[in-house]
């Protein structure tokens, strides 16, 4: 173990105590209404997808995040699919991605029978780097009558998603600006932001549409879930269509008007969302008290810094995240805290190295996306781990 890794452990068993189990990177946590929630669907009989905790969900994320429309989905994949879908994703497309993100984003752009195209992060908040995107799409694209088209492919670029990584919000100002100047929709992959803000505004709802996910290891789950957020009412109307299969309203006719999808939340996980909507800002107040102390235990170890939001941010921090300055440090702390059962793992293989998507095009320049990749590791980050030491 190297000096650097017996300091980060000292400071990670500082700020948490000693573990005797296993500590995850997020733990699910029902200590409000979930029982009681899940329980009245099961007594009502309504649990599928149907009822009125999803009606419900949907009204308290508008409350919440400030959108006009939510409309939930089985899970954040199937959000974002949907969300690209309504933005006009089309067969042949391409689509903007930052390359360090969770595979979901480019799959979800993979189902649209569109190619992502990958660009890189900035350093300061992890997400898409605006003014590199622009000097890149002035190299690399024409805008025309009928859309951005890349002149290396030929094919148009329909849009461009950004990721709120560990709920850091990109820089939003810089990005509309440029998706504004270029006629391309933005669509946000907020899965990881729910209760984050950008300038005081809910991250989700600066992009045309955005998707959210409640997974299990989110900030709040509904076991498995999601949702897509717009203010657009044609938009949400068409998105809420395609995932109920496309049916069109009739007391005993099934009749289908187009290819439709079985993305919609069930009433039983929806419960568990409103449930676990009540204690949001009591957790994001959790998570952010426990970055705080992780700031101080690392203040005085060199070449290692625990990522904090930009100025222009409030973030979730639901997963913590150190950067080491020397990237061949990183195996032996990872291996020295996950052997000490605090769980650590590294940032996510780069996307454009993935079989899958070996073949899409990307920007030559993605140095900040590789330095990130081999210098980031995330650490446990639970709400109750400060609730417990506090
Ligand atoms: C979790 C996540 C998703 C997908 O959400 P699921 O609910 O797991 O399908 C999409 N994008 C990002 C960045 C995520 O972290």
């Amino acid at each position: 173990m190297s000096r650097t890794a017996s300091q980060i452990l000292d400071a990670v068993t500082g700020v948490l105590g000693p573990v005797e189990s296993f500590t995850p990177l997020h733990e699910p946590e029902f200590s409000g209404n979930e029982s009681a929630y899940v329980q009245d669907c099961i007594d009502t009989g309504w649990v599928s997808s149907v009822g009125a905790y999803v009606d419900r969900l949907e009204a308290d994320l508008c409350a919440y995040t400030g959108a006009h429309h939510a409309v939930a989905m089985v899970n954040g994949t199937a959000a974002l699919h949907m969300a690209l879908i309504v933005a006009g994703v089309k067969t042949g497309d391409e689509v903007i991605a930052p390359t360090l993100s969770f595979v979901a984003t480019a799959n979800a752009i993979a189902y649209c029978h569109a190619t992502p195209h990958f660009v890189d992060i900035e350093a300061s908040t992890l997400g898409l780097d605006a003014t590199k995107l622009d000097a890149y799409l002035t190299d690399i694209a024409d805008k025309t009558d009928v859309g951005v088209i890349n002149k290396q492919t030929g094919k148009r670029i329909a849009c461009v998603v950004c990721m709120h990584t560990f709920g850091h919000p990109v820089d939003l100002d810089a990005l509309v600006d440029v998706c504004d100047r270029w006629g391309l929709i933005l669509v946000e992959d907020a899965a990881e932001s729910l209760g984050s803000k950008y300038k005081g505004k809910h991250c989700g709802t600066f992009g045309r549409v955005a998707a959210i996910s409640f997974n299990g290891d989110k900030i709040v789950t509904t076991g498995g879930g999601g949702a897509l957020l717009t203010n657009n009412e044609t938009l949400a109307k068409r998105a809420k269509h395609l995932s109920t299969t496309a049916k069109i309203p009739h007391p005993f006719q099934y009749v289908h008007d187009e290819v439709g999808y079985n993305y919609r939340m069930p009433n039983i996980n929806a419960a568990l969302g409103c449930a676990q909507l009540e204690q949001l800002d009591g957790f994001v107040a959790e998570k952010r008290n426990l970055t705080q102390r992780y700031v101080e235990a690392f203040a005085d170890i060199d070449g290692v810094t625990v990522f904090s939001e930009a100025s222009f941010a409030s973030s979730n921090y639901w997963l913590n995240a150190i950067v080491v300055d020397d990237d061949s440090q990183r195996d032996d702390i990872l291996e020295t805290l996950n052997g000490a059962k605090y769980m650590s793992r590294p940032a996510w293989t780069l996307l454009h190295k993935l079989a899958p998507f070996s073949g899409a095009p990307c920007m030559n320049d993605l140095s900040v996306s590789k330095y990130i990749e081999t210098r980031l590791i995330n650490i446990p980050s639970s709400p109750k781990l400060y609730r417990n030491r506090a």
